[in-house]
Parts: C-alpha cells; sequence; structure tokens
C-alpha cells in the first residue's frame, strides 16, 4: 500500500515554504513541493544534518518497523534529518489519501465502509447527502465525491453538475467548524453545507430547525451514538407539521453506522414502526487476500517454467544446491561442451501447455491481521408517497401501462 505523506501537520497548516516533511523515505523540504505538477516524481532532499547514526527512540523505531508503513510525516520547520535517497509523487488528492491522513478528532469510517454504504444509499453526481455526525470528515469528503461530478474547484461545466450537495450535521461545535475549514481548504464550498446541530432534538432542516428549508435528500447516513433517536425527524410527514427533510419525488435510502448489535436492534424496531421497508443489516468484513502464482526454481520437471514443490526439507535443499551451482556456472562462463549440453537440455524442455502467467500452482493467502469488525450496518428504504395526481401524471405519461 502506498504511504501518504500528511498533506496537513498538526496545527492543519499545509504545505508551507520552509517546513519540512521527515519520512523513512528521506526528508522532503515544502519548498520543493509547491508548484508541482500532479504526478510529478520529487527527490528526497540530500541534506544531511549529521542526525545519520543517531539512534532512533524507541516508539521512533517501532514506527519505522510498523509493516503498515506509517511514517514520521510530521511536518517541522526544523532542519531536515538525514535523508536516503528516496522519491515521492505528488497525486492529486482523493477521499481515500484523505481519510488515510486527516487528523483524528473521532473514530471515521474507511473506505471499505462508505465504498460499500454510498453504492448501496444510491449516492450519485445530483443526489442529496444527509449526514449526521461530522465528526473527522472522512465519510463527508468520500459522499461529496460521489454526488458531484467533477473535481473540486473546477468550474462545472453545467449548471446540472452542481446540483448534488452534502448536508452535514455535527453537534460538537469544535468539530463542526474544522470540518468546514477543511471543506473550504479543499474547494469544497457549496457543495457541503454544515451545521452545528443536536439532530436528534432539531432534525435536518437547514437554518432554522423549525421552518428552515427542506434539503430534500435521498440518501441519509448516520453515525450516531443513538442513530434511532434520530429517526422521527426522517418521515414523510414529521409531528410537528413542518417540512420533510426527505425528497418527495424520490425513495430515501438510509444506513446507520453502530458498534454493537444492541444499536442496531433498537434502530430496526425504530425503523419498523415508522415503515421503513427492506431493512437489512450487514457487516463488511474487509480482508486483504493476496493471490500469486509459487513458481520454485525455473525449467523444473522438464517444463519451462513449472514449479515443482519439494517434498521433504532434503529435496528442497538439494533443488537449492543444484540452482546455486547451475547460477554458478553461468557467472563463470561455460565450456564449450558444457554450453552444447546446456543448449541439448534447453531444447528437451517442454514449452508450458498455456501461457507463462498461468504456470505454477495458485496459492492465495489471507492478511496476517484480520481487519475485522467495525460496525454493523444497517440499511432500509422509504418509498415516496404516491398521491392520486402522480398516478394521473404516470398514466398521461406512459399512457400505454393499464
Ligand atoms: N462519520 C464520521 C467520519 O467518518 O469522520 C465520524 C462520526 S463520529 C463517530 C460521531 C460524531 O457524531 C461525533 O463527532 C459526535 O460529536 C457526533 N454526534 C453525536 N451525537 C450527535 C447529535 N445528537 N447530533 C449531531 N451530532 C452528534
Amino acid at each position: 500500500m502506498p504511504t501518504v505523506l500528511r498533506a496537513f501537520d498538526d496545527k492543519n497548516e499545509g504545505y508551507k515554504e520552509g517546513k519540512v516533511s521527515n519520512t523513512r523515505f528521506g526528508s522532503f523540504p515544502h519548498s520543493t513541493l509547491i508548484g508541482q505538477k500532479w504526478g510529478s516524481q520529487i527527490a528526497a532532499s540530500k541534506v544531511d544534518t549529521g542526525s545519520r547514526g543517531r539512534k532512533p527512540t524507541k516508539r521512533k523505531a517501532e514506527e519505522l518497523d510498523a509493516s503498515t508503513g506509517a511514517d514520521d510525516d510530521s511536518a517541522s520547520t526544523k532542519t531536515p534529518v538525514a535523508a536516503s535517497s528516496g522519491f515521492l509523487h505528488l497525486m492529486y488528492p482523493t477521499p481515500e489519501s484523505w481519510t488515510l491522513s486527516l487528523p483524528h478528532r473521532t473514530q471515521v469510517v474507511y473506505t471499505p465502509d462508505y465504498s460499500y454504504i454510498l453504492h448501496r444509499l444510491r449516492a450519485r453526481p445530483g443526489s442529496t447527502v444527509i449526514e449526521a455526525g461530522a465528526g473527522s470528515g472522512s465519510f463527508t469528503h468520500a459522499s461529496v465525491r460521489a454526488v458531484f461530478n467533477g473535481y473540486p474547484g473546477e468550474k462545472p461545466a453545467t449548471k446540472k453538475q452542481r446540483l448534488g450537495k452534502v448536508c452535514s450535521y455535527e453537534f460538537h461545535e469544535q468539530r463542526a467548524g474544522r470540518v468546514r475549514e477543511e471543506i473550504t481548504e479543499h474547494g469544497l464550498d457549496g457543495l457541503v453545507e454544515v451545521t452545528h446541530r443536536d439532530v436528534y432534538e432539531d432534525g435536518f432542516l437547514l437554518g432554522d430547525p423549525q421552518t428552515g428549508r427542506s434539503p430534500k435528500a435521498s440518501a441519509i447516513f448516520l453515525d450516531l451514538p443513538a442513530p434511532w433517536l434520530a429517526l422521527k425527524h426522517l418521515v414523510r410527514h414529521p409531528a410537528s407539521g413542518g417540512e420533510s427533510p426527505l425528497d418527495p419525488n424520490s425513495t430515501a435510502y438510509i444506513c446507520t453506522f453502530s458498534p454493537c448489535l444492541e444499536q442496531a436492534e433498537k434502530t430496526i424496531r425504530m425503523m419498523r414502526k415508522l415503515s421503513w421497508l427492506n431493512i437489512s443489516m450487514v457487516e463488511v468484513q474487509h480482508n486483504r487476500i493476496e493471490v500469486k502464482r509459487e513458481r520454485i526454481g525455473l525449467d523444473c520437471d522438464g517444463i519451462r517454467g513449472a514449479t515443482v514443490f519439494p517434498k521433504t526439507v532434503d529435496e528442497a535443499a538439494t533443488k537449492l544446491r543444484e540452482d546455486d551451482a547451475r547460477a554458478k556456472r553461468f557467472r563463470l562462463g561455460r565450456s564449450a561442451d558444457e554450453e552444447t549440453s546446456a543448449k541439448e537440455e534447453a531444447s528437451s524442455l517442454k514449452e508450458p501447455a498455456g501461457p507463462l502467467y498461468s504456470v505454477g500452482r495458485l496459492v492465495h493467502r489471507s492478511e496476517n491481521e484480520l481487519k475485522t469488525h467495525t460496525s454493523y450496518l444497517v440499511f432500509a428504504i422509504l418509498p415516496r408517497d404516491w398521491t392520486e395526481e402522480d398516478e394521473q401524471r404516470c398514466r398521461q405519461k406512459y399512457p400505454s401501462d393499464k
């Protein structure tokens, strides 16, 4: 997995002249990054401050050993530490890279979950998504990419292109403020509206909780400690007599994200009471599976590129010795006789029956550390109201429909 260099330091100040990001691949003064084109390869700075050989602290050593590729990506204004001859590529920021590098203020929703959730919520260019709570803004960034058909900061080609929107609610004032700032920094203004609000009490209208505008959402994602308390606001006809936050012309798709089964059960019970349908619960068990063909040695068993699996340790050791000797002979050069017998040996080898990539035994291995349970996802839909007028309009539009 590529390592993501944090685009923002602890104070979230972004890349700055005079700063340096130190990674295990070397030091990258920000002056060498600013103004470069996306995709550029930037070599690590060769600055040597004499820190080479300095023993890393225990924590740093653990970080460097971490198989996840976690870096010391701290951006400091200090002089660069001794650089290795690494490089980096400047990549266009994506929700995935932001999720891996954002400053954590809360638990966040990760890519395996949000990609599945957004797919089930039918979030697409033009959709309006309600999200609560905003937390660290991980889901916010993924959902805005799903509903906006373009690149942040880019002028929309058509007016329609900008119709998608994310209405994000967060009751922690500082968190709401930070998400708002990040949205601006990432050129997403106008596509995300962050409201500081307790949604259990005040629901999802934009502006004033009683008399505000309806976001007219067709997709809802609730990452809250008690999602069932917010459901009473997500109805077609609110008890308060106010507007519904749902799009009257679309089915509403909802997903709630809860770490405990008890929370999921409470949510499901409330969903049933409020007439949500097709209720289902899913747990995403994301697990990387490495698939490869094992090819021990080449030209074994009389088949070019075939695999022979030694059955015993002795067999394996003999095979290694033979391979070694063959490599040595090759390095030293071969006598005319050896050359001839090598050619004969080579020509006696059968070509593999299929293409080379299909040669060898197919093996697969799941990653050791299983990222098991994150949360229970509860999905449901709420159909739109269907009135006599809708029926009439439909008959006019499709007269053959009896
Ligand atoms: N989905 C977010 C992300 O991907 O970064 C993380 C959400 S975090 C786990 C839950 C958030 O819900 C917290 O920031 C919390 O302040 C907020 N929250 C809790 N109760 C709330 C309420 N009644 N109204 C609005 N937000 C609430």
